[in-house]
């Protein structure tokens, strides 16, 4: 009906659980503000993809070339725990239970979808565990069949390297279910967490 009218709600119903008619609603909502408020979130969304860049250690999101758990000193750089995505390292980071560093797949693999190990940064993981520096590294990655698959596959990798490879206690819904996880059940699972090879 309206040009530019049709183009934001044809943009807002891109976003994920966002539909035609909340598209609208959002637009017209946009229109009834101070100018200025939604030029503030415009001008946020554009900072947040162009200031946002991936740590060049660990792959989590960062402003700076390492992210701030990287550049932090009181971090323990021995131990590496494995997550798929910045999702986890937030709800891992919430529970306040961990003070070493993390490396971020991406992904788990899946042949279906044609995700490999060199789409997932596992080369990178194992260039960074066969430094002196690092002891440990915990698997935090989903329980399903493409979780445990990455698992093993990352398990087999790193035995050349020595170095201890455990995995967070079983019981607790991760990955896809990490969200639903409360901080203290998650806490509990770092803390407890098992030799991959038992
Ligand atoms: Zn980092």
């Amino acid at each position: 009906m309206i040009p530019v009218l049709d183009e934001a709600v044809e943009k807002l119903s891109s976003l994920p659980g966002i539909g035609e008619r909340s598209a609208l609603r959002l637009a017209l909502w946009m229109l009834r503000q101070p100018k200025d408020n939604v030029k503030l979130l415009g001008n946020s969304i554009i900072d947040l993809v162009e200031q946002v860049r991936y740590c060049s250690e660990c792959n989590m999101i960062s402003e700076e070339e390492k992210c701030p758990v990287c550049q932090d000193s009181r971090r323990d750089k021995s131990v590496i725990c494995v997550v798929e995505s910045v999702r986890d390292v937030m709800s891992i980071e919430q529970t306040g239970e961990y003070n070493g560093v993390y490396h971020l797949l991406g992904g788990v693999i899946s042949p279906i979808d044609g995700i490999g190990p060199d789409d997932l940064s596992i080369p990178k993981l194992v260039q960074r565990a066969s430094t002196e520096e690092v002891k440990e590294v915990i698997l935090a990655i989903s329980k399903g069949m493409e979780g445990e698959t990455t698992s093993y596959y990352i398990n087999k990798v790193l035995a050349p390297t020595g170095v201890k490879v455990s995995a967070i206690a079983r019981g607790v819904g991760f990955g896809d279910d990490l969200e639903y996880t409360d901080p203290m059940t998650l806490g509990l699972s770092i803390k407890n967490r098992v030799n991959f090879n038992k």
